[in-house]
């Protein structure tokens, strides 16, 4: 029900339109995209190619509220809470959307769903940070006989762009903690997987967020990107992507507030005394949940040699749990990956690590989209070791000692997520420390989720922290207030 509202159907076929400055239209170009389901190549809708003139009406219209500051606090929580009673009640509908359009299996999209409910339900531990401190001036001599108060103020109009692989909720957790800062945004979902947010934003209007607090614009991020990146009146870019479109969009940033959240290359340090089983379950399910498209997903294992063969065989085991198949059944492990080029790279990957003579132990034919899980042991002249891989590969590289895997494990140009499997708190710690990524997690594999922990890259994985107390920091500016008692 929910696409009728901002789709009209032509030909059997749902046209959606956009959001600007309070209105739902189709644009002036008329041109449209196709939204292709990945798992049967049918087209379930199409979405309006954006152009320029619709991003600079987007962002203008997003500054002109901004400037009334007419949004009230209490009325952006109460907006934010009703929102999630409204996506609680179209849960299924909106699962079922997020299968649609990105080929993942249903169990995967309603943990989506759940997670950007509770991320929404969780707004009022995320307004506490911008409750602000007091500093007494006192205690150093040049502020003695004054005090400040420190408070967060929003920056204005911030574009929140998104990728495909989790197509409701990585946008969601952008919108959410910069309207309730204050902002206004103007989103940019991916262009493989626009609808969910499209009914994201319906639900938000439902919910009474004020016209022209939030605009949405589909198609393709390079013809509109650099309007969004560039523009004077934009202050903030919260994106969510690849690296390489991350650093393009820091080169032409200027001086915009920069929240980049980019590419992962985590890895899995297993040492000999980790739990074998348990290890080798964390790992496929690191490696293969929603295909490998994840940021935090286990992308090598550097194991030590001694326990490797063990590791292997259970890993080989554990990985006939997931196989692909009918997205919408609950029991299917594994879907699709999201489109040709995507399947394509992934086939790429895998034939170089034939030719540098790879140990292939689980492999099977892809079928279109639906691409099975594969394990492989590699070297490390291997393309495997190094790229981010964003599919359902494990590559396994045997190690001698601790200090090798800390090392491969750093080589790495990323620096988003790692994990590290011992019984050995001791040697826990010290390798948890020695690494250089955002977060390491110890005996389990990285796992974002709701943001409650604060996430986040380092070297080419981007810049800022996401999570429910995080994001606020990344959408604000602070602003002293200095009183001279004297
Ligand atoms: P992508 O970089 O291809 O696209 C992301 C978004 O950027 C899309 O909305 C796209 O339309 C837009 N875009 C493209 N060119 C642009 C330009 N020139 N200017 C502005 N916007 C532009 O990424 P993707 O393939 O959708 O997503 C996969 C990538 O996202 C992976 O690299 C993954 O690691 C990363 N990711 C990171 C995190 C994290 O938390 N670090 C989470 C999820 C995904």
């Amino acid at each position: 029900p929910l696409w009728s509202e901002v789709a009209q159907e032509k030909d059997g076929i749902p046209h959606f339109h956009l959001l600007i400055d309070g209105c739902w239209r189709c644009l002036s170009s008329g041109e449209s995209q196709d939204v292709i389901n990945p798992a049967t190549g049918e087209v379930i809708g199409r979405v309006p190619l954006a152009n320029n003139q619709d991003a600079e009406n987007a962002i203008q219209a997003a500054y002109r509220f901004f400037e009334k500051l007419s949004f009230d606090p209490l009325e952006r929580l109460e907006i934010m809470k009703k929102a999630a009673e409204i996506l609680a009640s179209v849960r299924e509908d909106m699962a079922k959307t997020i299968v649609l359009e990105s080929g993942k299996p249903i169990s995967v999209a309603f943990s989506e769903v759940d997670a950007t409910i509770e991320r929404l339900r969780l707004v009022e531990e995320e307004v506490r940070v911008l409750y602000g401190e007091y500093l007494p001036g006192e205690w150093v001599h040049d502020t003695k006989g004054k005090f400040a108060i420190v408070k967060r103020r929003p920056l204005g109009v911030v574009a929140a762009i998104a990728p495909f692989n989790y197509p409701l909720f990585i946008g969601a957790a952008k919108i959410i903690p910069a309207l309730l800062a204050g902002n206004t945004v103007v989103v940019k979902p991916a262009s493989d997987t626009p609808i969910s947010l499209i009914l994201f934003v319906r639900i938000l209007e439902k919910a009474g967020i004020p016209q022209g607090a939030i605009h949405i614009l589909t198609g393709s991020g390079k013809e509109i990107g650099d309007t969004l990146v560039t523009h004077p009146l934009v202050k903030a870019i919260s994106f969510t992507g690849s690296t390489q479109v991350g650093e393009y969009i820091a080169s032409r940033a200027g001086m915009k507030r920069l929240h980049l959240e980019l590419g992962g290359k985590a890895a899995a340090l297993v040492f000999a005394d980790a739990d074998i089983q348990k290890t080798a379950s964390l790992l496929c399910k690191g490696a293969f949940r929603n295909s490998g498209q994840r940021c935090d997903a286990v992308s090598r294992v550097l194991v030590e040699e001694s326990i490797a063969p063990q590791l292997i065989e259970a890993l080989v085991e554990e990985s006939k749990n997931y196989s692909c198949g009918d997205p919408m059944d609950p029991k299917t492990p594994m879907g699709t990956v999201i489109n040709e080029a995507a399947a394509t790279r992934l086939d790429g990957l895998l034939a170089d690590a034939r030719e540098k003579q790879a140990r292939f132990l689980v492999e099977k034919k892809r079928n279109n989209l639906f691409y099975p899980p594969h394990i492989v042991e590699i070297s490390t002249d291997c393309r495997l070791a190094w790229e981010e891989i964003f599919g359902p590969i494990l590559p396994i590289i045997r190690v001698k000692n601790e200090e090798e895997a800390i090392r491969l494990a750093n080589a790495s140009e990323y620096g988003l997520d790692s994990c590290v499997f011992t019984q050995d708190i001791t040697r826990a710690f010290r390798v948890a420390e020695a690494l250089h990524d955002g977060s390491v997690t110890i005996n389990a594999i990285p796992a974002h989720g709701v943001g409650h922990f604060p996430f986040g890259g380092n070297k080419r994985s981007g810049i800022g922290r996401e999570g429910i107390k995080y994001s606020i920091d990344e959408l604000t500016e602070l602003h002293t207030i200095i009183v001279n008692l004297g």
